[in-house]
């Protein structure tokens, strides 16, 4: 069968056999697929080096005629975000390997975007703005204006159950107007300062999405 070429992102590498790996890549034109990448854990393999999370990589592989494709060459490019971000990288591609699953055509891009967030970010409010974007492509958030549940508008805005709504139509963490106007400004500009207390709710918000559509949470240290 034909080689392929793609750029693409490493999201996670399986043990397979006594010295080769199953990896899990999302590639910019034929999205998410796995590859058998075999010796890739001989130390004189060149795949070895290459196949590091949060780098641009350009691929080559051979399909499989059947199951699944052999990888061949790894080149690796620029990292995607700086040292100290790192942590916060790994919990991205956490969220992203359960979002964009094998198959599916989409993720190459918003993965790409969801890092840009946050390399341009402190590490702590960069991750709240990159799972956000993430959680936006998925479909999971509707408008942040109004009650999800009844529509109106208040100014005293609850949060539970991966759902926005109004204080008569249920409890949870407190939204209010100014943490809305400081999630939508950070979002757009890493200039928009979002005061600790607002950074620490967003948290607990997107720790509610998480767990409401059974991914696992953000890690304590991230
Ligand atoms: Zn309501």
């Amino acid at each position: 069968m034909a080689e392929i070429c793609d750029n693409g992102l490493l999201l996670r590498r399986i043990p397979y056999g006594d010295t080769s790996l199953i990896v899990h890549i999302i590639t910019e034109s034929h999205g998410r697929l796995s590859l058998m990448a075999r010796g890739a854990r001989r130390m004189k393999s060149p795949l070895r080096a290459t196949l590091e999370p949060l780098y641009n990589m350009s691929l080559r592989w051979r399909p499989g005629r059947t199951g699944m494709g052999t990888l061949i060459e790894v080149e690796r490019g620029q990292c995607l975000l700086p040292e100290t971000h790192h942590m916060a990288g790994l919990e991205i591609l956490s969220v992203a390997s359960r979002l964009f699953r094998d198959g599916e055509l989409h993720g190459y891009s918003e993965l790409c975007a969801a890092c840009r967030l946050l390399a341009e970010r402190p590490a702590d409010s960069g991750l709240m703005a990159a799972i956000w974007s993430l959680l936006e492509t998925s479909g999971w958030l509707g408008d942040l204006d109004h009650c999800w549940i009844c529509g109106g508008k208040s100014d005293a805005m609850r949060w539970s159950h991966g759902k926005l709504h109004c204080a008569s139509c249920g409890n949870g963490h407190k939204v209010s107007l100014g943490l809305i106007r400081g999630m939508r400004g950070h979002m757009q500009s890493p200039q928009v300062y979002l005061p600790q207390q607002d950074l620490v709710t967003w948290r607990a918000i997107v720790q509610d999405m998480l767990q409401t559509h059974g991914l696992k949470p953000l890690s304590s240290c991230s």
